[in-house]
């Protein structure tokens, strides 16, 4: 599925930010979580719903935009059990995870 985020946040363009879980390379950190969004909702009829306060949404970009807004670098729910980082989505944690911890 091809992702539709926007370049629309201000961070890291132009690094080459992989997908641990399929190998996929992004040129951006917020497409890169759009298409962790992906992953983490497989199989679950095309929606998207918020972790945090289970808003429904109907594409990636949009519940990660919301996520952003409304609740910022706070609420992320996912611990990772070797560094102090925390994540919305168990993805991201396993995205994570095999980028920075596997040996
Ligand atoms: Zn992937
Ligand atoms: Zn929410
Ligand atoms: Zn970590």
């Amino acid at each position: 599925m091809a992702c539709a985020c926007g370049g629309n946040r201000d961070l890291e363009e132009g690094i080459n930010h992989e997908c641990k879980l399929c190998n996929q390379m992004f040129d951006s950190p917020a497409k890169l979580l759009c298409h962790l969004i992906e992953h983490s909702f497989e199989g679950m009829g095309g929606t998207f719903k918020c972790p945090v306060c289970f808003t429904v949404f109907v594409q990636a970009n949009k519940l990660q935009q919301h996520i952003f807004a409304v609740h910022g670098q706070e609420d992320k729910i996912y611990d990772c059990s070797q560094c102090p980082q925390k994540f919305f989505f168990q993805t991201e944690l396993q995205n994570h995870t095999l980028s920075q911890h596997a040996q």
